[in-house]
């Protein structure tokens, strides 16, 4: 090992003081303290286990001066929306924690644990195991999920013809992003709204589970609804034409940026609603849920087969420019 760790007795002492209370007994048979944790999986139910990694690293996905208990939310919240993204239903997960000496203190742990449990509790997912080195911070989190085996969504199942939707509205999370940058007032009722959303995404798990039956093909925004698109194609073999004046994108979002939303709403990230793909006998299905008030959804575009054999995005029927692409941390 090159880098330093702290002293056994401090590393012991986080996870007894922060992490173990974290731990609920749903299907844990044994948790935090041994070498690997022991779950058990529904009984009866023929269930597959769903498993999901996402890493959240300082300055690149958080500011440095947000606080601990916002990073520990952001960090569960991007995980559960994958679990949300495949329909499944989270059940533990585990933390690899990197922390600078310097935050190895009570408050920062304190808020940090805290963030966590309140997520954990609302999602009724535990914390069952991980690691905690010293070194840049960083948060790497694996989330466990179930499915009934066969009903899990991929990006892969869409087909031609099959209608688009997306969940609520668009551009949040890149309007967040110009309030923490201070390009815009941080003062203002709407900037408020937004940072909540950037710090405690609202992971659709209901929604997902709703989806199983229906959605042919299903990813969470994270890297802008184009960008994210655009893999649901590659997976699927298909097209996708969508028609941008239908894109939801709130009204705060347009008042922040009259000019620029629909901008952040097709190429901004951190928006962690679905975009899912129904075939077009289900969308009466679907669309009665939206009207119902079940569901806030909006359907956006259409599938179709793909030309010269490349799977593309369209919009309002031209091909997206390739400077216009969402966040890639390699590109
Ligand atoms: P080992 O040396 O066998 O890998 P560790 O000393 O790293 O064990 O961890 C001891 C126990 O504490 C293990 O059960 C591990 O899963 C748990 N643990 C370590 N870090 C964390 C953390 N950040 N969150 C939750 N559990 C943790
Ligand atoms: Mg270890």
């Amino acid at each position: 090992m090159l880098q330093t760790i702290p002293k056994k007795a401090d590393e012991f002492e986080i996870i007894e003081s922060y992490f173990k209370g974290l731990t609920a007994q749903d299907g844990v048979l044994l948790g935090i303290g041994d070498d690997a944790a022991i779950l058990n999986l529904l009984p009866d139910l023929n269930n597959q286990l769903v498993v999901a990694t996402d890493t959240l690293v300082e300055h690149i996905h958080f500011p440095s001066h947000a606080d601990s208990y916002q990073i520990a939310q952001r960090a569960l919240c991007v995980n559960l929306s994958d679990m949300a993204a495949m329909g499944a239903n989270p059940r533990w997960f585990t933390l690899s924690l990197s922390l600078p000496r310097k935050l190895a203190t009570n408050p920062w742990l304190k808020g940090f644990s805290a963030g966590l449990a309140e997520v954990a509790d609302e999602f009724k997912c535990s914390l069952v195991g991980g690691d905690t080195t010293s070194g840049a911070l960083s948060i790497s989190i694996t989330m466990l999920g179930e499915v009934p085996s066969g009903s899990a969504i991929t990006r892969g199942g869409a087909n031609d013809g099959d209608f688009i939707y997306v969940s609520g509205a668009l551009g949040d999370g890149a309007a967040a992003l110009s309030v923490i940058q201070g390009n815009k007032n941080n003062k203002s009722i709407e900037s408020e709204r937004l940072l909540k959303r950037f710090y405690r995404p609202e992971p659709k798990i209901e929604f997902g589970i709703k989806l199983r039956d229906v959605a042919s093909a299903c990813i969470d925004i994270s890297d802008g609804l184009v960008a994210d698109l655009e893999h649901v194609c590659r997976s699927s073999g298909v097209s996708a034409y969508v028609s941008t004046r239908d894109v939801p994108i709130n009204d705060d979002v347009k008042t922040l940026c009259e000019a620029g939303s629909l901008e952040w709403a097709l190429f901004g990230g951190d928006d962690y609603q679905l975009c899912f793909t129904v075939p077009e006998h289900l969308c009466e299905l679907v669309d009665g849920w939206s009207a119902d008030g079940l569901l806030d959804l909006k359907q956006i575009g259409r599938m179709t087969s793909c030309k010269d054999g490349v799977p593309q995005v369209f919009l309002d029927g031209s091909i997206v420019i390739q400077e216009n692409r969402g966040f890639d941390h390699f590109g």
